[in-house]
This record gives C-alpha cells, structure tokens and sequence, in this order.
C-alpha cells in the first residue's frame, strides 16, 4: 500500500516530466499510475499536458530548396496515441528528424515537455524519445540480446514487462530455444510484424517519455497484422505515442489524428471528425493509403 501511495503522490507531482512507460518499471505497484484513466484518456496525465510542441515551425532541407513545413502548429499531449498521417512527401518523417534534432527549424519552435528542444542535450532528448524506425534492425545475436541491447541493464521483472506489452510472448514460445534463439542475420527468419513489436520492446526498456514509432508498412498477414495492433494498442495505453500511421486500425485508436498535407497540417481531430469533415482524409482512408508510399497497404487494397 505504502508504495502504491508513493507512485500516486509523484505521478500527482506539478511536474514538466512527462510520465514514464509503465515498461521497465520493475515494482508492480507501478503499474497503477500509468494505467489510470485520467480526463477521459487511458494511460494520460491531466489533458492540459504536452509532451510534443510544434510552433508554427518552419523547415526546409537546403536554403534555396522549397519549405518542407510550412507553419506546423500542433500539440501532442500526454497520454495515448497521436497518430501523423498524410500523403507520401506531406513532411511527416521531417517532423521526427526535428524532433530528434538531426536537423532544427528555420523559424518557430520545436518542444518536449515544454521546452524548446535546442535548450535541451541532444542525448537526453533521444533518450527521453524513443525512436523506433520503419524497418527496425534485428542485430546478430539472440532474441534476449536484441531486446537489451540499449539496456543491458533491465531486470527480468522489466523485460517480462515489455514482451508482455509487444506480445512477443507468443514469438518466445516458438522459438526452439526461446529468448537464447539466434535471431539476427542468419537467425530466425521473422516477419516484418515481429521485427518491429522486437523495436519497440527494444525502445520501451530504455523507458522513454514519448515513443515515436514509424509505423511498419511491409506485408504482414493478419495474425502479424494483429499483434502489432495490439502492442501499439497496449503501449498507447500506457505510455504516450507520436506514430506516422500507415493502417486505419491504428489511427481508428488514435486520440488525435493530423493530417500532413504539403508541409502545413490541413485537418486535425479523430477519425470520425475527419471522416466527417475532411475529402483528402476520406480518401486516404477509403482506400487505406493513409500513406501513398505504403506500397503493401496499396496492393492490399486493389487486390480486395
Ligand atoms: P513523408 O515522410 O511524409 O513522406 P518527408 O518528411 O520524408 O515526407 O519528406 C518531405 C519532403 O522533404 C519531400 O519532398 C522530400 O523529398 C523532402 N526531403 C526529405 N528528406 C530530405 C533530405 N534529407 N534532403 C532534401 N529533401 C528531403
Ligand atoms: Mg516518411
């Protein structure tokens, strides 16, 4: 009881933090922090919490090349899944790589947790981001060394914790030696699914603030299709999520969608108010080409 009293007095702390993934917390007290309902969204803290600022920001790549955003103002807040959606080009991997500081904005500001992100250190803030890429790397080595790679120092108690959250247990116990399985080149051949609910467990154990996950686009059957659904479901649950979504399951989910348009965020909302009120969004989602460049997603739905 006692602990479980301590988590709530410093989850209800005035604090710019925003909360933790419940993955990687190793005292089960902990799990009943994250997982409150709060302000009607699972896994958020107070609604007036932002994790992810944009400013009208501005950026382009070279300084006589085109704007690439133009006048990007959005709020990501804490808790649950906000989902970047929009053609192929829109900006919407511009909008991780300002965020993750490979490059910085022309004008306007760019913040975490309420600070602009050119006052922060860049390794904190990519520790703080958990980044997990379109086509996630499985490393050499076996299942366990994959998952603890960027955290070698996670305990049992924590690792059960993330594979639960990815699904990856089912994976686990199909694997002849199950985590001690080799898995990387020349190892298990796994799908694009798995690869990717891999990086995010692989993320989720270093205990970011926000994951930022480039949703997987490669063919997955539905069984993959599904448990990948499922994990970012759970994790949206607990944690906060930036994701550039290529599927209408995950941005269905989403508390807030943006549509990329051109650089300029054309409509916002969920995707039954963009349903509603946006033609480019009901297009996109007809079709399920929530991304042009998802060519799977494509083929998947002309051949239905
Ligand atoms: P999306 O992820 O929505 O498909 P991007 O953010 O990748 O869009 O790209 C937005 C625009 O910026 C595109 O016109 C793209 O060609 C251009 N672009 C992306 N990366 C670079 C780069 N490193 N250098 C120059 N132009 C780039
Ligand atoms: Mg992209």
């Amino acid at each position: 009881v006692r602990r479980i009293e301590e988590v709530e007095a410093l989850s209800a702390e005035p604090d710019d933090r925003a909360p933790s993934t419940g993955a990687g917390r190793g005292a089960p007290a902990a799990d009943v922090a994250p997982n409150a309902v709060v302000n009607g969204y699972p896994g958020g803290g107070p609604a007036a919490e932002v994790a992810v600022a944009f400013r009208a920001v501005r950026f382009r790549y070279a300084p006589d090349g085109p704007d690439v955003l133009s006048g990007v103002d959005f709020d990501v807040p804490v808790g649950g899944m906000t989902a970047l959606v929009g053609p192929s080009g829109a900006g919407k991997s511009t909008v991780f790589a300002l965020l993750e500081r490979f490059y910085e904005a022309d004008s306007g500001v760019v913040e975490f947790a309420g600070r602009d992100v050119r006052d922060l250190s860049i390794p904190q803030l990519r520790a703080d981001l958990g980044y997990v890429e379109q086509d996630a790397p499985v490393l050499s080595g076996t299942l366990r060394e994959n998952l603890l790679f960027a955290a070698p120092d996670a305990s049992a108690a924590q690792l059960a914790e993330a594979m639960e959250q990815t699904r990856l247990n089912d994976l686990v116990s199909r694997l002849p030696d199950g985590l001690d399985t080799p898995v990387g080149h020349r190892g298990m051949n796994l799908s694009g699914g798995e690869r990717q609910r891999i990086a995010i467990a692989r993320a989720l154990l270093r205990r970011p603030r926000v994951l930022l996950l480039d949703e997987a686009t490669s063919a997955l059957d539905g069984l993959n299709e599904l448990s990948l659904r499922d994990a970012i479901a759970e994790v949206a649950r607990v944690s906060t999520v930036l994701i550039i979504a290529h599927r209408l399951s995950t941005v269905t989910m989403a508390r807030q969608i943006l549509l990329l348009d051109g650089g300029r965020i054309r409509a916002r909302g969920t995707h039954a108010e963009l349903i509603d009120s946006d033609d480019l969004y009901r297009t996109l989602a007809m079709t399920q080409l929530l991304d042009a460049e998802s060519g799977s997603v494509r083929r998947t739905a002309t051949a239905s």
